[in-house]
C-alpha cells in the first residue's frame, strides 16, 4: 500500500495533513507487524528446539534402552550358567561364575542367591545359609524393597529355615567358624 508524503493530505479524508492525522497510526500498526512477525519466529525457534530435544530425549532412551537390554542379557547369561553349571555339578566354576556375578552385577540380588544355591549343591549348607540370609537382607534394604516381592522374602526365609533344620543350624553356629566377612555380617 503506497503511502502519502508526510505533508500530503491524508488518505483518510480527514483534510489533514498526513503526519497530523494517520502517520502514527500507520506507523504503529507497522511495528506491531514487525514485533508479531519476530514472536512468530521466535515461536518457530523454539518449537524447533522443544522438538530437537525432544528428539534427542527420545534417542537417548532408545540408546538406553539398548544398553540395558544389553545388560540384563549379560545378567541372564551369567546367572543361567551357574544354574548350568550346577546341573553339570562343576561347583568350582559355578562359584566363579557366581562371584563373577557380584562383581558385574552388584545392585542385584542374582549373585548372593546363586552363590547360595551352588553352596547348597554342593552340601556346605552354612554358607548357603549365609548367602540365602544375605539375599534375604538385600532385598530388605530400603533402596531395594519396592523392587522384590514379598513371595521372593518368603522363599529365601523358607529356605533359611529349611537348611537350619537339615543342619541343626544352632548347634553348628557354635562349632563352625564361619570364614571372615560371612562372620561378622551375618550377626
Ligand atoms: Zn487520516
Amino acid at each position: 500500500v503506497a503511502k502519502p508524503e508526510r505533508n500530503a493530505p491524508c488518505l483518510c479524508g480527514s483534510g489533514s495533513k498526513y503526519k497530523k492525522c494517520c502517520l502514527a497510526k500507520d506507523e504503529a500498526q507497522a511495528m506491531a507487524k514487525i514485533r508479531s512477525q519476530r514472536e512468530v519466529e521466535a515461536a518457530t525457534t523454539r518449537e524447533r528446539a522443544a522438538f530437537q530435544a525432544r528428539y534427542w530425549a527420545a534417542n537417548e532412551l532408545v540408546a538406553a534402552r539398548d544398553r540395558w537390554e544389553l545388560v540384563e542379557d549379560g545378567l541372564d547369561d551369567l546367572s543361567n550358567s551357574v544354574i548350568n553349571l550346577i546341573d553339570e555339578r562343576r561347583f568350582d566354576d559355578a562359584l566363579k561364575a557366581c562371584e563373577q556375578l557380584l562383581q558385574d552385577f552388584p545392585d542385584v540380588v542374582d549373585g548372593l542367591d546363586r552363590y547360595a544355591a551352588v553352596y547348597e549343591a554342593m552340601g556346605n549348607l552354612m554358607q548357603a545359609r549365609d548367602y540365602y540370609q544375605r539375599a534375604l537382607e538385600f532385598t530388605n534394604l530400603p533402596e531395594q524393597q519396592s523392587g522384590f516381592d514379598d513371595e521372593g522374602r518368603e522363599w529365601r526365609g523358607e529356605k533359611i529355615s529349611e537348611i537350619e533344620a537339615r543342619s541343626g543350624f544352632s548347634q553348628h553356629r557354635l562349632q563352625v567358624d564361619v570364614p571372615g566377612n560371612l562372620a561378622s555380617e551375618t550377626q
